[in-house]
């Protein structure tokens, strides 16, 4: 059993870098790290191949500048293997043409599973994984929050807002997990000793066979037409309390309209 876990590697949520006024993107010039949405997928494909005799998990991402400090991480919490696909040309990309780079570099390694997160934590247009579903031809299950092998077919209990949803599914398939549905480990020293030797196969686009003008800006879709930093989120306010702090707390609800 080969499990593809996609990870999309991003600037750091705490230090996320500057915008870039001429392009209208994030500048992605400093270290990236994984997508904390991601470790949830690295978790579960564990998960299923732990135990397993034959069970591999490879790790695919397309960053910038051949950052590998993402794959790292999920290198170094149990995955075997990642592809690596990075470009100056990539540049720009919108979800469409990050799918169909993704695509040809799941297709090397020929996965029984595909698992992704249902969107970044950065660019989170939550788009991705279908697209890669219906360019491999493939039957795709989104928001899952439990996942079971039964030999040919996959078993997803599916979130949905009253509860959840059981899905079975033929594989391979594409499989979306949501946030916070199982608890990454956290990497051991062993593990990131061992993360230093795995293999990360790079790739550029000539290497994947895409043609360079249907990527990046030249083959995007998209138009970034405005950017604006987001607000400064403001002090909260402190209520001391002087024996009517509840009637207080409850008027500054009832002014949000939260009540
Ligand atoms: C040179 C270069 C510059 C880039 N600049 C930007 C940028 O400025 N802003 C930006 O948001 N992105 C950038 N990217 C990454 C790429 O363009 C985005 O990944 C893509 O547009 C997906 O958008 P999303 O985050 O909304 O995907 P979503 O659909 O929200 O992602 C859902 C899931 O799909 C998978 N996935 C998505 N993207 C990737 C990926 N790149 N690698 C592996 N798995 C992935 C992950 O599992 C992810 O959690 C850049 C990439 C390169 C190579």
């Amino acid at each position: 059993m080969n499990i593809v876990v996609c990870v999309k590697q991003i600037p750091d949520p705490t230090d996320p870098g500057a915008l870039d006024p001429e392009t209208k993107t994030l500048k992605r010039d400093a270290k990236l790290i994984l997508d904390e949405s991601d470790s949830y997928g690295v978790e579960m494909a564990l998960q299923l191949v732990d135990g397993t005799e034959d069970g591999e998990v490879r790790l695919v991402s397309m960053a910038p500048n051949n950052e590998v400090g993402g794959l790292r991480t999920a290198l170094a919490m149990g995955a075997a293997s990642a592809v690596l696909v990075s470009d100056e040309a990539l540049a720009g990309s919108d979800s469409l043409s990050t799918a169909k780079v993704l695509v040809e570099a799941i297709k090397r390694c020929e996965p029984t599973l595909i698992l992704t997160a249902t969107e970044s934590s950065d660019g989170y247009t939550g788009t991705v994984p279908v697209q890669i579903a219906e360019l491999l031809d493939l039957p795709s299950v989104t928001f899952a929050k439990e996942i079971t092998i039964n030999g040919d077919t996959v078993t997803v209990k599916r979130q949905t807002e009253d509860g959840y949803d059981e899905v079975e599914c033929p594989l391979p398939c594409v499989v979306s997990v949501t946030a916070g549905v199982v608890e990454p480990r956290y990497p051991s020293f062993k593990g990131i000793m061992a993360a230093k030797n795995k293999p990360v196969e790079e790739l550029d686009l000539a290497g994947l066979g895409i043609d360079a003008s249907t990527v990046g800006w030249a083959g995007a879709r998209q138009e970034i037409t405005e950017v604006t930093e987001a607000a400064v989120r403001e002090a909260g306010e402190i209520i001391v309390d002087e024996g009517d702090a509840h009637e207080r707390i409850l008027s500054f609800m009832d002014d949000l309209k939260v009540l």
